[in-house]
């Protein structure tokens, strides 16, 4: 269960969840130093985040105040407040301990070491079918290669799977986090459902970030992306998302937007020329629950349709599988390279 905490004042409504480095003030979401923390009944913030709340006095405030006890010295507790409260009488202004120490810089502003490659679906969940091959199998293989690539150019590189298994889809960007990384890239083969003229002329590759669908088209991939969730009972299982969940990607998608944009612009300059064609714009966005907890920029790929016989053909083969993972890898490179030069702008190098 994703646990929430609001603090209310006559003026201003913040908002926050258990394990979520941000926080909504009156609607707008604001980077938190760390994600609050939940320890025996209490929530605790960090110290640099009690800072920013504070709440202005109020004309007709009662005189009579509840003052949270310190729980050390210097120290104050927020006990969690699931309702909304009656307006505090004195400013308040929390300060907590810090369970760890916050990262200095956030994934997305610092350089780009860690990678993690999600092959998509695995073991009972085979993804997208086409007449000759399995989108679990295509995407592993690509990912394998990609790996090596991007290992031999010196980055640090993780695979969420790299065997024939099945793993959940919140669990994918769970590791992700655990293994702190810099970029998420989960692989995918697209496919219709359709006659077979129809699935002759649909092919191409996309890019797909999280975003608020602009289209049924992009909504219907997330759909289908998504759907192993609910198909194998995973926890909290849905194929779309909550509205918590639109609330924790608006948080993210300031953090993370320009960044994941980035990437994708790096993917269609590699991609460029390829034997698969583009699909659309080839930049899609809507919302890929396995996107959804990754604390990083993150992309989806859809390689190609594995509905189309000439994408399918080209992405079984050793030498399509290859040239997907050199292109991605090439993206990779130059996104790391953008991300180096912007910091230089910046002057933290
Ligand atoms: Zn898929």
């Amino acid at each position: 269960m994703q646990k929430t905490f609001s603090i209310v004042s006559s003026k201003d409504t913040l908002k926050f969840a258990v394990g979520i480095p941000y926080m909504a003030r009156n609607g707008l979401s604001m980077a938190l130093a760390q994600a609050p923390q939940l320890d025996n009944g209490h929530i605790w913030i960090a110290e640099a985040d009690a800072k920013k709340i504070s709440f202005k006095k109020p004309e007709t405030a009662a005189p009579k105040a509840e003052e949270t006890k310190p729980a050390r010295p210097g120290e104050t507790k927020i006990t969690k407040q699931l309702q909304p409260k009656p307006v505090e009488t004195k400013p308040v202004t929390p300060v907590v301990v810090k369970p760890k120490a916050p990262k200095a810089e956030i994934a997305g502003t610092r350089e780009v070491r860690t990678i993690v490659i999600d092959p998509g679906h695995g073991g009972k969940d085979p993804g997208a079918s086409g007449k000759r091959s399995q989108e679990k199998d295509i995407v592993l293989a690509v990912a394998k290669i990609l790996k090596k690539n991007l290992a031999d150019e010196g980055f640090n590189v993780k695979l969420t799977r790299n065997k024939d298994v099945f793993i959940e889809l919140g669990q994918r960007a769970n590791l992700a986090n655990q293994w702190d990384g810099d970029l998420f890239i989960s692989l995918h083969c697209n496919a219709i459902d359709a006659t077979e003229e129809r699935k002759k002329i649909i092919q191409g590759y996309q890019f797909y970030v999280l975003r608020a669908p602009e289209n049924e088209e992009d909504k219907a991939i997330a759909r289908r992306e998504n759907a192993v969730a609910t198909l194998y009972g995973e926890k909290n299982a849905k194929d779309e998302l909550s509205p918590l969940e639109w609330f924790k990607l608006e948080a993210r998608l300031e953090q993370y937007k320009q960044t994941s944009y980035l990437f994708t612009e790096k993917l269609l300059d590699s991609f460029e020329g390829g034997k698969i064609k583009k699909m659309n714009t080839g930049v899609g966005g809507a919302g890929f629950m396995v996107l959804v907890g990754a604390m990083m920029p993150a992309v989806l790929i859809e390689l190609g349709f594995i509905s189309n016989e000439e994408d399918e053909a080209y992405m079984m083969t050793k030498t399509g599988q290859q040239d997907l993972a050199d292109r991605i890898a090439e993206a990779v490179s130059n996104y790391k390279d953008a991300v180096h030069s912007y910091r230089e702008t910046l002057g933290r190098n």
